[in-house]
């Protein structure tokens, strides 16, 4: 049967061009379907401008918009394999990792519901004044919410959650490669009761689809995951229609193992930070900085653990590191690798594809460590997305700072070390919007999240990740029977 999609809570064919989504294991396809027309963005921003307004949810107590949350918090877990499978045949992430989106996705559902429970408005302060004020959050109508393809169940709950418990309505654009897990998502809030037209899946082209659904005048802000160029054209719409933007992009974080860390944790801790997800993570620790008097005996531990990565199927247990996105992806990071070699760079591990027969068919690419590169090149500097490390000496704290801060991106970093203060004294210095200490790629939804310099805009999760969402509206209450103004 035909997939169908999820127009203004019906299911109907799309009316555009023909999206295919492969298992990058093999290539084989695992549905293919007319994706949205415009046509179908009209139908669902109408749906939608028409949906946030009615009684049914915008008039809805927060605690009962928050039953839709909890009940799909539900549905997830308990289709948490069905769902898994489904990504990991959509983006060919192993079964480890997208069962852990899957329990994400579930969580965030779950947090935000509560967080939507006790939403309160704001009383400011004032004393002896003819007049009270009260400021309500109030919601901003239509969302955009288009995401990439690398963790897709968790990134797009992580935006349609927020946006439904602040009461507006949301249109998903997913990832190309990824329409699968949204479509099966959109299933889940209808049968958790989702009143129809306040959501809306359309799998399609970006620079169709998302380019149309993000200009239409009804829709009131951009949430956007995604690679920094398309983010920054984003934003330039966003700006011609002075409308807010939450743009969540790429990075080139660094890590940094101290003299005094412990080696085994750090280097665990470092090749676990770039390597899983086959380094297709925003967030992936891709820059390593080794103090020079321990630059040897620092790489040769972690040579020995990347060599021991297992790379392979993605539904196999106890594999690593599976396929990546797609054949062109995966010539894009042999390109960058062959970029370094000509550079005269160490390539010290992998930088090719696996030999292994079973695998010919995927897009596979080992983990790949490099050195000996100039901090200026472009294998240094941009986003490769992909199982690469680079690896550089630093001197002392002045020149590891220039060297960590050096970069357009502002994501992530990493540090290791057994010393507190020093610590503490780094991440104060380090420009990234999360720091980890001794621990890496491990999130709180309580916990804000999003970028410094050209890795973003806004933050995303805990409570403030709902107000995001909302419009503050300041109410003036006069206390005064007298008249006001000139006659006082
Ligand atoms: P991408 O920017 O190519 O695409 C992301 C989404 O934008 C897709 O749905 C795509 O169809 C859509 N799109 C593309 N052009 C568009 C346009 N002109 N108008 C509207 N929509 C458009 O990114 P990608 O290759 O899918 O994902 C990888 C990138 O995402 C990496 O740079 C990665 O760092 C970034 N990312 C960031 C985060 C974060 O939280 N900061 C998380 C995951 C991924």
């Amino acid at each position: 049967m035909t997939q169908k999609i999820f127009i203004g809570g019906e299911w109907r064919l799309g009316r555009g061009d023909t999206t295919v989504s492969r298992f990058p294991a093999d290539g084989s396809v695992n549905a293919e379907f007319p994706a949205a027309s415009l046509d179908d963005v009209e139908d669902a921003i109408s749906a939608a401008d028409a949906a946030w307004r009615t009684p049914d949810w915008a008039d809805r107590q927060p605690h009962q918009r928050a039953e839709v949350l909890y009940r799909v918090s539900d549905l997830i877990m308990a289709r948490q394999e069905e769902l898994a499978r489904l990504q990991t045949r959509d983006n060919g992430k192993p079964l480890a990792e997208t069962r852990a989106l899957v329990a994400s996705a579930a969580g965030t559902a779950r947090y935000v519901a509560a967080a939507c429970e006790t939403l309160e408005g704001e009383l400011p302060t004032q004393r002896n004044a003819d007049f009270m004020t009260f400021s309500t959050y109030e919601p901003l109508g239509v969302i955009a919410a288009i995401t990439p393809w690398n963790s897709p169940i968790a990134s797009e709950m992580q935006k349609i959650a927020p946006a439904l418990a602040g009461g507006n309505a949301v249109i998903l654009k997913p990832a190309e490669a990824t329409p699968l897990a949204a479509l099966k998502l959109a299933e889940l809030f209808e049968e958790a009761g989702l009143p129809k037209g306040l959501l809306s899946v359309l799998p399609g082209r970006g620079r169709i689809i998302g380019d149309a659904l993000v200009r239409d005048p009804r829709v009131r802000k951009i949430s956007f995951t995604g690679g920094t160029s398309t983010g920054r054209h984003l934003a330039h719409i966003a700006a011609d229609k002075l409308i807010g933007a939450s743009l969540e992009l790429g990075g080139k974080s660094p890590t940094i193992i101290c003299e005094d860390a412990d080696l085994e944790q750090a280097v665990r801790g470092v090749v676990y930070g770039i390597f899983s997800s086959g380094g297709q993570a925003c967030i992936a620790g891709s820059r390593l900085f080794i103090h020079e008097s321990q630059y040897d005996a620092v790489l040769e531990r972690l040579l020995a653990v990347t060599r021991d990565l297992r790379v392979g199927h993605p539904e196999t247990d106890g594999v690593h590191i599976g396929p990546l996105i797609s054949e062109a992806h995966r010539d894009s990071v042999a390109a960058y690798v062959d970029q370094a070699r000509a550079e005269g760079a160490r390539i010290l591990t992998g930088g090719q594809a696996p030999s292994d027969p079973a695998l010919v068919s995927g897009s596979y690419y080992l983990p790949t460590v490099i050195d000996g590169l100039k901090p200026d090149s472009a294998v240094c500097r941009e986003e490769i997305f992909g199982p690469v490390l680079v690896v550089l000496p630093y001197r002392d704290e002045a020149d590891l700072i220039a060297q960590a801060n050096d970069s357009v991106y502002g994501l992530a970093s990493g540090i290791w070390t057994a010393d507190y203060r020093r610590a503490w004294h780094l991440a104060r210095k380090l420009e990234a919007g999360t720091v980890w200490i001794n621990t890496y790629k491990k999130f709180s939804i309580a916990t804000p999240f999003g970028g410094y310099k050209e890795s973003g805009l806004g933050r995303e999760k805990g409570r403030q990740g709902i107000q995001a969402y909302m419009q503050q509206k300041s109410i003036y209450l006069g206390l005064d029977s007298a008249p006001i103004g000139w006659s006082r």
